[in-house]
């Protein structure tokens, strides 16, 4: 893909992004031109600053693409999400394990089938991007080629993505099982045939403990000492009554979190979606280990799970990412799952600030998933992902931003209101990789 980048180009738009966390409320975590100037060379940062500053000094032959009047922010990061279940999002009714049973499994046995996985993913990579998402962590099926598959659509489109194949060898339907040693040998051969190529790097994949023997997390464990670059990638204490489960799957183990602790599956690079049902030495012990936490907001509430505590995973200084966790999250939206993650927080008593919003969903998750050096924010030389927001993309989002007085304010109703009718472009490595005009041309409908 490279040879197709543009040498020089320059985006003048309003910018905004993160040079650090936010924390609670730190408005110079963020570095903001009203009017300013990304300058991208072969797909990565070049300089940002002021249109007055820069323009100048630019040569007339380098195109300058003018967004005045939208916002260019990085691109969302995703640190959770199952692409198989792109069918079956908005399934009725249940929780977490009975959910399993009816729609998931069902869902994730059509993955047998080649060309449904390959359908699959090309629909869901640019479902990600007409939502401005631009890196995810993402979950495959058992089936070697669900991996196969999503990588080659996140190829076809240049994107950083990790992935993997789930690992399941019990509690699970006889169609959708593999074993311990099969769990160790596709791994690995799926982690040498895609970890490290182009911007794609593999994720060890248990679908959480209920699912795995001892002897595949043993496995799996393995596998991870093998490959200390690879990530690993799992759920955690995200339902009451599975928590109950574990504990009685796993009576020597002092929590659900420490049965991941005791395989070796908790680490730099380990990201655990939910995190909810812990409790304070848990946390502690996942912030100490390097490993990162997966808030899902849509999801939790969709399935009645529970609340992220987002204070006690600062507290104890642990990596905290966003997800959308679809199909139980309903909707591929950063900007709708920002929406969820505050009313979360609302009902715990916390308050999530506007750039900690932001934050969350680019550098945060960027760090979450240690790919902070490449990607996240507009730091010199990072790789250019970033999306362009359209402040005024329905009728009433445009009069709302009319009578707000402050960026502070104009962005909290965006994260508040947005979805993908906000994302008017999505750049991968400076170059489009969706544009809504092309969607709205022949409608004045779009809205
Ligand atoms: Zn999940």
């Amino acid at each position: 893909m490279t040879s197709t980048l543009t040498p020089i180009q320059a985006f003048r738009s309003s910018l905004l992004h993160c040079v650090r966390d936010p924390g609670e409320h730190d408005a110079n975590a963020v570095d903001y031109f009203e009017d300013g100037i990304l300058l991208v060379a072969n797909g990565r940062i070049e300089r940002i600053g002021s249109a007055a500053e820069l323009l100048p000094t630019l040569p007339n032959e380098i195109p300058v693409h003018d967004y005045r009047g939208k916002l260019i922010i990085p691109g969302f990061i995703d640190t959770h999400i199952h692409y198989p279940q792109t069918d079956m999002i908005g399934a009725y009714g249940s929780q977490l394990l009975e959910w399993l049973n009816t729609y998931t499994f069902p869902t994730e046995a059509r993955f047998a089938d080649e060309d449904y996985a390959i359908d699959t993913a090309g629909f869901f990579v640019k479902e990600l991007l007409r939502n401005g998402t631009t890196s995810a962590l993402v979950l495959g099926t058992v089936h070697t080629q669900s991996v196969d598959a999503i990588f080659n659509a996140a190829r076809e489109h240049d994107m950083r993505l990790i992935a993997g194949k789930v690992l399941m060898d019990r509690n699970c339907p006889a169609n959708l099982r593999d074993t311990p040693e099969s769990a160790y040998t596709d791994s690995k051969a799926l982690i040498e045939r895609w970890h490290g190529q182009d911007r794609l790097q593999y994720a060890i994949t248990p679908r959480f403990a209920p699912t795995s023997s001892e002897q595949q997390l043993k496995r799996a464990g393995q596998l991870a000492a093998e490959h200390p670059d690879t990530f690993i990638h799992t759920h955690v204490a995200e339902n009451k009554k599975e928590v109950e489960w574990v504990a009685e799957l796993f009576p020597q183990c002092r929590s659900y979190l420490d049965v991941y602790d005791r395989y070796g599956l908790l680490r730099d690079r380990s990201v655990l979606a939910h995190c909810i049902h812990l409790d304070a030495q848990d946390r502690k012990r996942l912030a100490a280990s390097g490993a990162a936490m997966a808030f899902c907001p849509t999801s939790n509430l969709f399935l009645g799970s529970g609340l992220f505590d987002l204070s006690a995973a600062q507290s104890v200084g642990a990596r905290v990412g966003l997800g959308t966790d679809v199909g139980a999250g309903t909707s591929f939206s950063m900007l709708q799952t920002l929406s969820e993650a505050y009313k979360v927080c609302q009902m715990a008593g916390q308050s999530l600030s506007v750039y900690r919003a932001l934050y969350l969903a680019t550098l945060g998750s960027a760090k979450a998933l240690y790919i902070d050096d490449h990607v996240g924010n507009f730091a010199i030389d990072k790789e250019a992902d970033f999306i362009v927001l359209d402040w005024d993309c329905t009728p009433l989002m445009k009069r709302r931003m009319q009578a707000a007085k402050t960026l502070e304010e104009k962005l909290f109703a965006l994260f508040i209101m947005g979805d993908d009718r906000a994302v008017n472009r999505t750049y991968i490595r400076g170059e489009c990789a969706h544009s809504r005009d092309s969607i709205s041309t022949n409608s004045n409908i779009a809205n």
